[in-house]
């Protein structure tokens, strides 16, 4: 297993937990850009939102469900932003599907 992020999702790199169920783990970025800055993944591995097609396009809604969630056990009621950056001109880093969660400041529109 090459994938820091399956390794977290199977607990061998330790992370702190926001949500977890069978299907999707979230998890707080190490590096935050914001105050709260979540990481929601799928515990299978997918690369990134290239990948997604018909035979694997549920996990998404499932990961929608996990954020809104975390948006109302944390009362992001004022806001939060989710976004995925794929590839490499889109700013991918981690080459297994994330959502990013950023919340508790007021966030750019466009990005960078
Ligand atoms: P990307 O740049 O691919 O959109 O996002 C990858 C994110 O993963 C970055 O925000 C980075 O800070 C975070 N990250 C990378 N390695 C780890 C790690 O081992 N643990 C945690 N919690 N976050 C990580
Ligand atoms: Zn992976």
């Amino acid at each position: 297993m090459d994938c820091i992020f399956c390794k977290i999702a199977a607990g061998i790199i330790p992370s702190k937990k926001a949500y977890e169920d069978d299907k999707v783990l979230a998890f707080y970025d190490l590096d935050p850009q914001a105050p709260v800055h979540i990481l929601i993944i799928p515990k299978e591995h997918i690369e990134s939102a290239a990948e997604i097609n018909a035979d694997n396009s549920a996990i998404i809604a499932h990961i929608f469900e996990a954020a809104a969630k975390i948006a109302k056990d944390l009362n992001l009621e004022k806001g939060f932003r989710i976004v995925t950056n794929c590839g490499e001109e889109g700013g991918q880093t981690v080459k297994h599907l994330h959502f990013h969660l950023l919340a508790g400041r007021m966030l750019a529109w466009p990005p960078g």
